[in-house]
């Protein structure tokens, strides 16, 4: 692995950071990312974020 900047994606749908502003979470020691319109529905149980760990 290099150490070359890679694209982030949104855990949930794979958008990537190029297209909406992706926020860091953090959950069972590990570190990943959504945007912003997948982190409402994480927010409100429409979606179960121990799906995407
Ligand atoms: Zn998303």
């Amino acid at each position: 692995m290099s150490n070359q900047y890679q694209t982030n994606n949104c855990v949930v749908c794979a958008v990537t950071e190029n297209e909406i502003p992706l926020i860091a979470i953090s959950y069972k020691q590990q570190r990943t990312w959504t945007c912003f319109s997948c982190l409402p529905q994480l927010l409100h149980g429409k979606k179960n974020i121990d799906d995407y760990f």
